[in-house]
């Protein structure tokens, strides 16, 4: 974590753009001040979380209006191979492999049936392939056995399958069966706790502590952008904190670079431009 702390520039960081009255107007906030920050959280009451979360969340969908699941498929099975491939590996090299496996296995009579040996070439790409294999196979057998060949839509059932924890059911329930849920990944644990929102370690209780501060409704999407912007704003070792459009709600502020400048570099994606708009660069 970067220790990158500067109270001289902490009163430059950035402005911040209020939704608490109108999502779709732009106003201007007082630029947030690192020692003022932490301090107005102290005494934070439950009710003040719940509306600080909420208002966090609200900010996230200005900034991330088209957050969305970064891997590519059609079918909720697709989806469930695509989430398993993904284990330790990025969303663009799965989608950079996945055309051509789909194509392949088009169902889960397909993995059931797999060639060892010809599946793990077609996964080798993505890392930890023979692990993969077998959850693939594994998967296909699965379902064929106790679903007629069809993906299940419980989480309770999901998690039964080989290859498919409680992460990889949030993001099949979410995103192929518009069930709400709550993805906790690396990024998504990282950011609630540098935000307060709640000092579990474990991603199961991290989950349930989150779901109780935001609106059910809200789950899957609030899931993607808090992913987005720990991609591409809220970086694990140098977090673009004076060019963050949370800075005024978040107690870790000054974490990472308060300079304006150097903050805004640390800014990625295709999102970026946008994201230095809304703070005013
Ligand atoms: S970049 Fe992260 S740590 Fe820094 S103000 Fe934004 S949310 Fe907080």
């Amino acid at each position: 974590m970067n220790g990158e702390k500067s109270p001289e520039t902490a009163t430059d960081a950035a402005s911040v753009t209020s939704t608490e009255s109108n999502s779709s107007e732009r106003t201007k906030t007082p630029r947030a001040n690192s020692k003022s920050t932490a301090a107005r959280f102290a005494g934070e009451t439950r009710v003040g979380l719940v509306r600080r979360a909420r208002r966090m969340n609200r900010t996230l969908a200005l900034a991330f209006p088209d957050a969305h699941c970064e891997l590519d498929f059609r079918t909720p099975l697709e989806l469930a191979v695509a989430t398993i491939l993904s284990a330790q590996c990025t969303d663009v090299r799965v989608n950079q492999t996945t055309p051509a496996l789909f194509a392949r296995y088009p169902d889960a009579k397909a993995y059931a049936e797999a060639d060892r040996t010809e599946l793990e070439e077609y996964i080798r790409p993505t890392g930890f392939f023979r692990n993969k294999a077998n959850s693939l196979i594994g998967l296909g057998q699965a379902l064929l056995d106790r679903h007629d060949g069809v993906l299940p839509h419980t989480m309770s059932e999901l998690v039964k399958l080989p290859g498919i924890g409680r992460k990889t059911a949030n993001v099949i329930l979410g995103n192929a069966f518009d069930v709400p849920g709550i993805t906790v990944d690396t990024h998504f644990s990282r950011l609630v706790q540098r935000w307060k929102w709640t000092d579990e370690q474990d991603p199961v209780k991290i989950e349930h502590a989150v779901g109780e501060l935001i609106e059910r409704k809200e789950w899957t999407m609030l899931s993607h952008r808090v992913i987005f912007h720990g991609r591409r704003v809220c970086h694990s070792r140098k977090p673009a904190c004076g060019a963050c459009l949370l800075a005024k709600d978040c107690p870790s502020f000054g974490i990472g670079p308060t300079d304006p400048v150097s903050a805004a570099a640390l800014v990625k994606g295709p999102e970026a431009e946008h994201l230095l708009e809304l703070v005013g660069r």
